[in-house]
């Protein structure tokens, strides 16, 4: 038995009543990341010493009588794009392998006024683009419950240290699925709250109009705990919501019955795998038996969500991943001497002159090559004579999606459905032929660009021995519904709670 089967609030409890000490916790956890993480990969960096440092701290001033934050003790990793001012963020990319921020970001500062340990980065798919973290130009990381398959993307390496008990929480970031989807495929709980909820300054920028910033652990109650602690208003952010943040766990324990459910029938009806068919079909019956209310629910232009969103984001990447210019930000490409030189570049040299070279050489080694199909497919979308044809025109259908919900809302509570077609895909099923790998992104795209909050839970294991992912969606803060349905559906089931075989 190891300390860190406990769930975070168990942990937490254990910690308040001096039963374990921070210092053992993290101990524990370090320890496991050293042992387990190898074959997996979800870390970038280890915060080995700085963790201890920070536990001992709340060690002792819980000893003393001081006080100490509401996470005090519990380790939590973050995905590597969110600044952290003592550990490298890298992005998972070569232009920013060396750097280091010059500031925490707000999620970041919040955890550490709770006492928080920081314990690590994870890893993910470079700059938040992919659906399977094999794009991450720094490591592979595999899937906990079968190596061969991928852990999901683009925050695999939070899925899957915390599908390994690795750490109790992580914070994992969402700009199309990259919350919900590695949790499905990792078998643990990530939500993705509503665009505003949780502050993105510090959060290095892929879309700026979709990424959020959420939990990942084991448990809807974890996932309260965790949001509650990084939630809220935030001056720096101007996209941030001034929005009063419930008590999270206390909205959980509320029953269920009376909540209406609509159950999205045509994507559990569409191409989904027959097993998530089922999975998802049995979870409507646990939450029926408590007494929720369900209805079919038809979100008509949710078929163009995919379509909208590789539009959309890859427009405002290409704008986001214009300050890597090897000028203000990590990477730069070193001179080259004439010899090294290809022979189209020294005809170009001519032409562009040392400073448009250097920065052409830069983006040209510095990015891998999905970050950079990205901005390509950007800029021509942005490109005068294209602009209205793509980018004005996704907007247009981003606001029919949006509105796709708010009539559902009018009639249910939240929305239930498959969070992905195909339960976790095996290393280079994918990775050649994007538009499939796109495609994945089916039924978590619409909630980010309608801004809306989405979470994905546990509710099934594949005959193959993957896990399965229930999606709920909500209206605008809904998140205390989203976690309340969560959190009793966990209370009469135990998918959540089953783990990886561990050879
Ligand atoms: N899979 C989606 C993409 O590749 C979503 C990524 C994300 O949410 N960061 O863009």
């Amino acid at each position: 038995m190891s300390l860190l089967d406990h769930s975070a609030l168990e942990l937490l409890a254990l910690l308040q009543s001096n039963q374990v000490r921070a210092e053992q916790v993290v101990t524990e956890s370090l320890s496991r990341i050293e042992q387990l993480d190898p074959p997996i990969g979800s870390f970038l960096h280890v915060n080995h010493d700085g963790a201890l440092a920070a536990a001992r701290d709340v060690d002792r001033r819980r000893h003393l009588g001081q006080p100490v934050g509401a996470l005090a003790g519990l380790p939590v990793a973050l995905k590597d794009l969110i600044c952290t001012i003592d550990q490298p963020t890298t992005c998972a990319s070569r232009m920013l392998a060396n750097f280091r921020p010059p500031y925490d970001a707000t999620v970041v500062a919040r955890l550490r006024a709770a006492d928080a340990i920081l314990i690590g980065k994870t890893n993910l798919d470079e700059f938040a683009m992919g659906s399977s973290t094999e794009s991450s130009a720094l490591q592979r990381t595999r899937n906990p419950w079968n190596r061969d398959h991928v852990p999901g993307g683009s925050s695999g390496g939070s899925a899957a240290c915390i599908a390994s008990d690795l750490v109790p929480l992580a914070l994992g970031t969402d700009t199309g699925g990259s919350i919900r989807q590695p949790a499905a495929f990792c078998g643990i709980t990530g939500l993705k709250p509503t665009y505003g909820r949780v502050s993105r300054y510090g959060l290095i920028a892929f879309a700026s109009s979709l990424d959020q910033i959420g939990p990942m652990c084991r448990s809807a109650a974890d996932a309260a705990l965790l949001l509650q602690a990084t939630a809220g208003h935030d001056r720096h952010d101007s996209t941030s919501a001034d929005v009063e943040v419930p008590d999270y766990l206390k909205a959980i324990a509320q029953p269920i019955s009376g909540l209406r459910i609509g159950i999205l029938r045509q994507q559990l009806d569409s191409d989904v795998d027959p097993e998530i068919h089922r999975a998802v079909t049995e979870a409507t019956y646990v939450l029926k038996s408590l007494g929720a209310l369900c209805q079919d629910i038809d979100l008509p232009h949710s078929q163009y969500g995919v379509a909208t969103y590789y539009v959309i984001a890859p427009c405002e990447a290409s704008s986001n991943l214009a300050r890597y210019d090897g000028v203000h930000y990590g990477f730069r490409a070193t001179q080259l001497t004439a010899a090294e030189l290809t022979a189209s570049e020294s005809a170009d040299l001519e032409s562009e002159g040392p400073l448009v070279r250097m920065y052409r050489r830069t983006r040209e080694t510095g990015f891998g090559a999905e970050v950079k199909r990205r901005i390509m497919l950007g800029t021509y979308a942005l490109s005068a004579g294209y602009y209205d044809a793509y980018y004005l025109k996704a907007q247009r259908v981003r606001r029919l999606i949006r509105q796709d919900f708010d009539r559902a809302y009018q009639q249910v509570d939240a929305l239930l459905g498959p969070v992905t077609p195909t339960p976790a895909f095996r290393f280079g099923e994918k990775s050649q032929d994007p538009l499939s790998m796109y495609l994945g992104d089916l039924f978590t795209v619409s909630a980010n660009l309608a801004g809306l909050p989405g979470l994905s839970i546990p509710c099934g294991i594949t005959v193959q021995g993957l896990p399965i992912g229930l999606h709920l969606q909500g209206p605008s803060f809904a998140e205390p519904t989203l976690l309340r349905l969560a959190h009793a559906f966990q209370q009469a089931t135990d998918w959540h709670a089953r783990r990886p075989p561990t050879s």
